[in-house]
């Protein structure tokens, strides 16, 4: 859709990437770190101060007990940490149960390690979990449950009843979650971060992975990291050695210090649910219909009272005829689903969101 967007001139409202300025301190940061030589190979782990700075936050807010040292590997980003999972616990025939719509990368990573994607469909009303459905898909196959909350693309996010679902079904099993965390900071109306690391007896059997890029506004930079148990990271750094080995280090240098200042990260919510709801205001003057966000940088709109082609034939025609890029949520299951319904990415100047609405206002 990205080339597509780019093709027709059109406002790129598909992919989640924002379009303002990321933090100058931050840029400023990581310019200083490599004019003072921070340019070579740091431990294959990432920077002991940047693992040491993320514990110290996450031990902070999620009340977790994390260890620097054997608990936390800096990776090339969040999609590299759930591949690197993934790569770590899997043999051929293991199951892994993900909820679709689900994040492009779970089952190409699933199948590329010869285990076995059960894709459980969310309720396309709310996007809630249906939890006697996983229950009838858990058997002794079953390797891992993914989660992702906030959830790309639907913008829900988990509750404690949701919590406590997960923990009835893998009590007393070997089952590993991978708890994808990447847009953890990016959530709405003051509702809580429900991390695996608030949770001692699912973090001692949760991979945790998050993103830098989604934190900051740097997606480009690719860098992020994982949280797992020692006797997991270990299996985990086995994959990582001969793949990566070590990332990209003046950023880490920068990294390790801005951490420190965590109204950085704390008013990330507040500042990007304003966009969500410049959004959502003035898509009332459109014929799609909203599906409430919770978090991430996305939110669901509906087209039923528009069109009732299918998503991507949709999609395509609103990138060439109102220059407005978006993304089928069909293309988020293995089996496509057609809801009507697209995803928009409202990380934007509002001067985008501004003209991209204008320009929907005269297609609807
Ligand atoms: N998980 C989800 C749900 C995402 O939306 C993304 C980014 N699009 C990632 C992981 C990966 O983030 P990164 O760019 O750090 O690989």
């Amino acid at each position: 859709m990205s080339s597509l967007a780019v093709e027709h001139k059109a406002i790129n409202l598909g992919q989640g990437f924002p379009d303002f300025p990321m933090n100058e301190q931050l840029v400023e940061l990581v310019s200083k770190s490599m004019r003072n030589g921070n340019n070579q190979y740091v431990h294959m782990c990432g920077l002991p101060a940047l693992r040491e700075s993320i514990a110290a936050k996450c031990n902070r807010l999620y009340q977790a007990n994390i260890n620097p040292d054997t608990e936390i590997t800096i990776t090339p980003g969040g999609t590299y940490a759930l591949y690197t999972a993934f790569t770590a616990i899997l043999q051929p025939g293991d199951e892994v149960i993900l909820f679709e719509p689900a994040y492009d990368s779970y089952i190409p990573n699933i199948t590329i390690n010869g285990g076995i994607p059960v894709p459980v469909s969310l309720n396309a009303t709310d996007y809630c979990i249906n939890w006697e459905t996983v229950k009838a898909k858990v058997n002794n196959k079953t390797r891992a449950i993914i989660i992702n909350s906030p959830h790309n693309p639907t913008g829900a996010v988990l509750s404690e009843y949701d919590i406590e679902q997960l923990r009835s079904i893998v009590t007393g099993t070997n089952i590993i979650i991978i708890s994808d965390e990447v847009y953890e900071h990016l959530i709405f109306d003051d509702k809580p971060h429900l991390s695996m690391l608030k949770y001692p007896d699912l973090q001692e059997r949760s991979f945790v992975c998050f993103s830098f890029g989604k934190t900051y506004h740097c997606t480009g930079w690719k860098l992020g990291y994982c949280m797992a148990p020692e006797p997991m990271m270990k299996e985990f750094r086995k994959v990582h050695q001969f793949n990566c080995f070590t990332c990209n280090s003046p950023v880490q240098y920068a990294l390790a210090a801005f951490l420190k200042d965590e109204q950085q990260y704390l008013q990330l919510g507040k500042q990007i649910q304003k966009k969500r709801d410049y959004f959502a205001e003035n898509m009332k003057q459109t014929k799609f219909t909203a599906i409430p966000s919770y978090g991430s940088y996305f939110q669901l709109y509906s087209y039923k009272d528009i069109s009732d082609e299918p998503e991507y034939d949709f999609a395509v025609r609103l990138t060439k005829e109102a220059g407005v890029a978006t993304i089928p949520v069909s293309s988020f299951y293995m089996k496509p689903e057609n809801n009507q319904v697209i995803r928009f990415c409202f990380a934007k100047k509002e001067a985008t969101l501004e003209e991209a609405i204008n320009r929907l206002v005269k297609f609807g």
